[in-house]
């Protein structure tokens, strides 16, 4: 099922479009203005692009795609990338002032990679700044809407990644996830969102939020889109110190109706309790019985240590922030002013009074409370040894199963204003995905049902490298909810 937006021939995935593409040239050129139909009618409203790329650029690319002789993996799709991943002569501006004018001289490598198999950057997506929140209005520009309810938020950080995807105003999309920000607007939007194993995919021009749990991973309408998009960008690159020397297979041939072994399952009771609507814990057990139909065994655990993580979370990742975010000081990075004759504390001041909004600047400050002096044992010191434990739980529970399934969300998406407010309401909508970044694990949000016309998300996470696992249970979900292209 389709949003409103979308038309027939806008919600094809890469594969078949590659397929007519290879038949016939035109088709290429015919696709391309369908989005660019959907993106006049309805981008007004939803506002999914900070940048949109014209496109008459857009054709000029896709001719030389078909000028190549080779159509690559993509097959000219067309990639909405998430404006914190620089793309060389495209304004990147992570959803901030500070970078509003920021147009980088060079390419992420994922960015590269997704050039070279045929991709077409189509524009580069709103989000909240700098990655910090869960709904896209941190937007230091604007928020996006939700293509399925227009009164209701896509989820974030990476909203506009979604929004664009499930409105088919682009083939697919990139994202970042930090804490969630891939999954959750995923299971917003009705769409697939792949969190890569840390180290799976580079980070080289990824604009740093916390650095030892970013991610960039692939958001489509299908798990097969997911699955190409992941055997693109994957892969080691020595421009990325923490980037796994590992052999990246082709994750299509994981996209299987049937299980490809014979799996265990689990449910951890601490995802499915206080605070997640009954609503979608019904969404879940549907699922779950009907994987149990395909021979795969569920057992539920409890793992008390997961209560801490949205502390250890938020802890961990502000005073990450909180370091990488002092390169914005308006002489190496940030607005530019004149300044002639201030003191530097005043140049500085000024920049980031001007440059940051309320939620940057927030965590900015508690980030480097937590580092200080005499607070930080009691604080990062601790969070870092909450992350460890979790981390052990985690290896121990995947010696026994191949992969854990939950809500994604704990409710789902909620009305503009109506969490943004409140920051402890805002971080809660975290709860299930931040454990997942602070193992390092791989996870996958995929449409499982809806509750009162709204899209409900279901998150499944395995052990490191189990993204295989994961694409072949997702597909098998989505057979489960009826989804058929
Ligand atoms: N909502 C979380 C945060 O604000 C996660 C964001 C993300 O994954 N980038 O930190």
């Amino acid at each position: 099922m389709s949003p409103p937006q979308c038309t027939d021939l806008a919600t094809i995935g890469i594969k078949s479009l590659r397929a007519r593409v290879e038949e016939d040239p035109d088709f290429l050129f015919k696709y391309i203005e369908e989005v660019y139909k959907i993106i006049e009618k309805y981008e007004g409203v939803i506002k999914a692009y900070i940048t949109l790329r014209p496109m008459e650029e857009v054709v000029r690319e896709a001719e030389e795609v078909l000028k190549r002789g080779t159509l690559g993996p993509l097959g000219g799709s067309l990639v909405a990338v998430k404006d914190n991943i620089s793309t060389k002569g495209i304004r990147t501006t992570c959803g901030s002032k500070m970078l509003e004018n920021y147009v980088p001289p060079y390419d992420a490598t994922v960015v590269e990679r997704i050039k070279t198999a045929g991709g077409i950057i189509i524009g580069k997506t709103n989000m909240d700044e700098f990655a910090m929140g869960s709904t896209t209005e941190n937007s230091s520009f604007f928020p996006t809407r939700n293509p399925w309810d227009l009164e209701r938020v896509p989820g974030g950080s990476s909203g506009g990644s979604a929004a664009a995807v499930a409105a088919c105003e682009a083939t697919v999309a990139l994202g970042s996830d930090t804490g969630g920000s891939i999954r959750l607007p995923a299971a917003y939007t009705g769409t697939v969102g792949l969190k890569p194993t840390y180290g799976l995919v580079s980070r080289y021009g990824l604009i740093a939020y916390a650095s030892s749990l970013d991610q960039i991973g692939p958001i489509g309408r299908c798990v097969d889109d997911v699955a190409r998009v992941l055997s693109v960008i994957a892969g080691h690159d020595s421009r990325d110190s923490t980037s796994l020397k590992v052999e990246v297979p082709d994750y299509t041939q994981f996209v299987s109706e049937e299980p490809l072994r014979k799996y265990r399952a689990v449910v951890i009771e601490e995802m499915i309790g206080e605070g997640v609507d009954r609503e979608v814990i019904k969404v879940l057990e549907h699922v779950v019985d009907k994987l149990e139909g395909y021979d795969i065994e569920v057992e539920f655990r409890s793992i008390p240590i997961l209560e801490y993580s949205l502390p250890a979370y938020y802890i961990i990742a502000m005073a990450e922030a909180s370091s990488n975010l002092a390169r914005y000081d308006g002489l190496r990075y940030g607005i530019h002013l004149s300044t002639e004759g201030l003191l530097w504390t005043k140049t500085y001041a000024q920049v980031r009074k001007m440059g940051f909004g309320d939620e940057v600047k927030r965590r900015i400050i508690l980030g480097t409370y937590v580092l200080s002096e005499g607070l930080y044992e009691g604080y990062y010191l601790k969070a870092a040894k909450v992350r460890r434990a979790i981390y052990d739980s985690f290896r121990k529970l995947f010696s026994e199963f191949d992969f854990a399934v939950s809500p994604t969300a704990p409710t789902p998406p909620p009305k503009l204003g109506e969490v943004v407010a409140d920051p402890l309401k805002l971080y809660s909508l975290d709860i299930n995905t931040v454990p997942v970044n602070l193992a390092g694990l791989p996870a996958i949000s995929v449409p499982g049902g809806f509750v009162g016309g709204l899209p409900v998300g279901i998150q499944l996470f395995g052990p490191p490298l189990s993204e295989g696992v994961l694409i072949n249970v997702a597909r098998m979900v989505e057979v489960i909810v009826g989804y058929e292209r």
